[in-house]
């Protein structure tokens, strides 16, 4: 049956080519397209030793990962903590030069015979009589073909190309962002670590091919203007006890964004097509967890493929609750870490995390209870808030909506209709709750 199955994988990270070679193995007939021409630095080097036998089967060259045995932590206190991985009956953890690795990995996919074709980006999508339509722009050749396939894959990470093109859209929920420079490693070789700040947590780590990168990840809204920003690190670098020390400060120090921010696409999967990896969700760096989901998916994606193709709906609604749970209990771990650390809970950016999240919190509020926005609260404040658990929240109108005292069940419509907010009803009850909870909402008569 798998033979004469098309695929059009949309996107060559880790989770497209991965899965790409996993469903060329099966006998799909499998076509890849990726933007870029894997010429340029890729965030995503660390990657956890439970992963790493999927890369032998791979067969993926142990000359492309270095081992990285231990990670070292200053997190809710000042000492240095190591935690390794000598009792993982998977070995070490590795670390990754990004570009090298996901070419070569474009190379075995190639070898297992999926087409793979570089520099090419996915423009426009249909789909009518049960088959995908794609049209892409090949950047070498300057030139518009067409592809159609039986089954569309969305591994374009946080672009989501694909699902954009469906007109679905995606929810955020804080404003991560990652302020990384990479530099010639001029130090001697050490393991990747991470220490709190009061701004936000740092992370450095020497990368294969004697590279060193360095990265404060903070809240995008909590930034200095553009011009401020290398001032902004470099001050910040200084109240690290570790990371400073091994840093060498250099006249040439460019930095570079990059969102880190949680994510996830409203509808992970439809009729004939799924997403994948960054594409489906994409989580904050501390989770330090994007690759290894990415592979491990690659070992079930073809069992996936050939349930949505039998089974379409049931398939589906299994697809979502897997998305679901993951979501779910990544959003445990990540506030369980968070909390670990209460040196700076009194700053914004640590009582954002240290806040309950919004996801499938038990609702406690009666539909019928009225309440009303504390006078003690501005527009600022409430958008501080907002932008640590659901950034899309439009302040004004949900500063409007509240002024006068309002019941539980109106106050959802008016967040339905006033502005397309997208968060489903249940998180924007956790939303309410939270913010009584906080004193921001008053219970009103
Ligand atoms: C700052 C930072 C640090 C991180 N560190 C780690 C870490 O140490 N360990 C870890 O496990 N994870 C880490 N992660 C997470 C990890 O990088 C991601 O989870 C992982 O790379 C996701 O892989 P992906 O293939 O889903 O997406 P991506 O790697 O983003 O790949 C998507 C691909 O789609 C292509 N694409 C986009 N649009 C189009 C289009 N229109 N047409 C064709 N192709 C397109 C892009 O060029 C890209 O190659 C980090 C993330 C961040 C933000």
């Amino acid at each position: 049956m798998s033979k004469s199955i098309n695929i059009l994988i949309v996107g060559g990270g880790l989770a497209g080519l991965s899965s790409a070679i996993a469903l060329a193995k099966d006998g799909f007939s499998v076509t890849l397209i990726e933007a870029n021409f894997y010429d340029s630095f890729r965030v995503g080097e660390h990657l956890s030793p439970d992963a790493l036998n999927i890369l032998e089967e791979f067969g993926v060259s142990k000359s492309l990962y270095q081992s990285s045995p231990t990670i070292t932590s200053i997190w809710g206190d000042t000492k240095l903590y190591t935690s390794n991985y000598i009792f993982s009956i998977y070995g070490n953890g590795v670390a990754l030069w990004r570009p090298k690795f996901d070419f070569e990995l474009a190379q075995i996919a190639k070898q297992n015979g999926v087409k793979i074709e570089i520099g090419c980006r996915l423009q426009e999508l249909s789909f009518s009589d049960k088959n995908w339509s794609a049209s892409i722009f090949d950047k070498k050749q300057n030139r518009r073909y067409k592809i159609n396939a039986d089954f569309i894959i969305d591994a374009s990470g946080r672009s989501r190309v694909v699902s954009k093109k469906l007109g679905i859209s995606s929810l955020t929920y804080d404003k991560l962002i990652g302020l990384g420079y990479i530099q010639d490693r001029k130090n001697e070789y050490h393991n990747p670590i991470i220490e709190a700040v009061a701004e936000g947590w740092w992370y450095s780590a020497n990368l294969p091919n004697n590279r060193n990168f360095t990265m404060l990840l903070t809240d995008s809204d909590l930034l200095p203007p553009t011009l401020e920003r290398k001032k902004f690190w470099l001050n910040s670098l200084q109240n690290t006890i570790e990371i400073k020390k091994r840093f060498s400060l250099n006249s040439q120090i460019k930095i570079n964004g990059y969102q880190a921010n949680t994510t996830r696409v409203l509808q992970s999967c439809g009729e004939q097509w799924l997403a994948i990896g960054d594409a489906v969700m994409s989580f904050d760096p501390l989770s330090s967890g994007g690759i290894a989901k990415a592979l491990h998916f690659s070992q079930e994606i073809s069992m996936w493929v050939k349930k949505f193709l039998n089974n379409k709906k049931e398939a589906q609604e299994s697809y979502r609750e897997k998305i679901r749970k993951n979501l779910l209990s990544y959003f445990e771990s990540r506030s369980k870490y968070y909390r670990i650390e209460s040196r700076f809970s009194s700053e914004i950016f640590w009582y954002r995390r240290h806040l309950p999240h919004i996801i499938e919190q038990p609702i406690r509020l009666p539909p019928k209870v009225k309440l009303q926005l504390s006078l003690t609260y501005n527009e600022k404040s409430l958008k501080h808030f907002f932008n640590g658990i659901a950034p899309k929240i439009d302040t004004k109108h949900f500063f409007k909506v509240t002024s006068k005292p309002k019941a539980v069940i109106d106050l959802l419509s008016d967040l339905q209709t006033g502005q397309s907010y997208g968060y489903p009803n249940q998180e924007k009850i956790a939303i309410l709750q939270l913010l009584v909870r906080e004193g921001c909402l008053q219970l009103a008569n």
